[in-house]
């Protein structure tokens, strides 16, 4: 069922850029900063998504402020400073949580001294080793940016140092004091990928198990660590079953922060039809197969 014509490239596309800037955060609440990298905005519920609309990735960090703490849902790309953006927006004690491994989410990590992580030996490896110059190199070329950087930021010492951490595990509680966060395991775009679940508040933070853009379920490699779709497919059941009913909103983790909790249904029945050989995709230059779906794409590897 795929195209005829290749794609060049199924993960960045050559005019990637041309989606920015998202209508949808037109509607959002922007908090003007100093920080000229991130975008900050004010959802619902006492949480700033902090994005960085200037690299590819355009990953979202999320500042969760609680009576006694506050807890920081990734560090980004470890391009900007996170680290002083959101001491600027809350006096509280901030501590991370790690929605994984991946080098877009611990970016700042070792700057901040409370981490936690789920308990996953490609977690463990990769927050102790941190991620060389050579490792990140092809994330920090010139196609990856649609702004410039600022200007203390050299992509040819970009790296990220290795952090202490404590591990988490399905089902703990994070307690900011008057908000709980709880931990889901949701395994498959990477072994150690979580959810964190305020069942107060009816939010999902998804971490990369679901966003609206291409998802990724092709990694098998030290970098990355591996994809299973069998396994991210009964993630996403778990999440459809036991937690969508009970929430208003997703705040995801790349491109775009307020999506429908329906569309982890969608996504369901995304990875189903894909697994059942029933949807169709196109195959690119290294191989790499694109499902196109509405309102986000399934990478898996041809
Ligand atoms: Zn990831």
């Amino acid at each position: 069922m795929s195209s005829m014509d290749k794609m060049k490239d199924a993960v960045v596309g050559s005019n990637w850029a041309s989606a920015l800037p998202r209508k949808s955060y037109e509607k959002l609440e922007r908090i003007e900063t100093t920080n000229e990298w991130f975008e900050v905005y004010q959802l619902p519920k006492d949480v700033y998504a902090i994005y960085e609309p200037g690299h590819f990735q355009e990953v979202i960090s999320y500042l969760i402020i609680g009576e006694k703490k506050a807890i920081l849902l990734d560090t980004g790309m470890g391009i900007g400073n996170i680290y002083e953006l959101v001491h600027s927006l809350t006096d509280k004690e901030i501590e991370v949580v790690n929605s994984h491994s991946h080098f877009d989410h611990i970016g700042e990590n070792y700057k901040f001294s409370k981490i936690s992580i789920f308990e996953d030996s490609n977690a463990i490896n990769t927050l102790t080793k941190g991620y060389t110059v050579e490792e990140l190199k092809e994330h920090a070329t010139n196609l990856m940016f649609a702004k410039v950087p600022p200007k203390d930021f050299l992509a040819e010492t970009y790296m990220m140092p290795p952090c202490e951490f404590d591990l988490l595990h399905d089902g703990d509680i994070v307690d900011l004091g008057n908000r709980k966060l709880k931990v889901i395991h949701t395994p498959g775009h990477s072994s150690d990928s979580i959810m964190l679940h305020d069942e107060e508040n009816r939010i999902l933070f998804t971490g990369d198990t679901f966003y609206p853009g291409a998802l990724y379920a092709h990694f098998d490699e030290p970098f990355y660590g591996k994809s299973n779709l069998e396994i991210y497919l009964n993630s996403l059941r778990n999440i459809a079953n036991d937690v969508v009913p009970h929430i208003d909103y997703l705040y995801c983790s790349h491109n775009e922060p307020v999506n429908e909790p329906r569309l982890v249904e969608e996504a369901m029945k995304a990875l189903q039809a894909i697994l059942d050989q029933k949807a169709s995709y196109q195959v690119d230059e290294s191989g790499l197969r694109r499902y196109d779906f509405d309102g986000f794409a399934v990478i898996t590897k041809d």
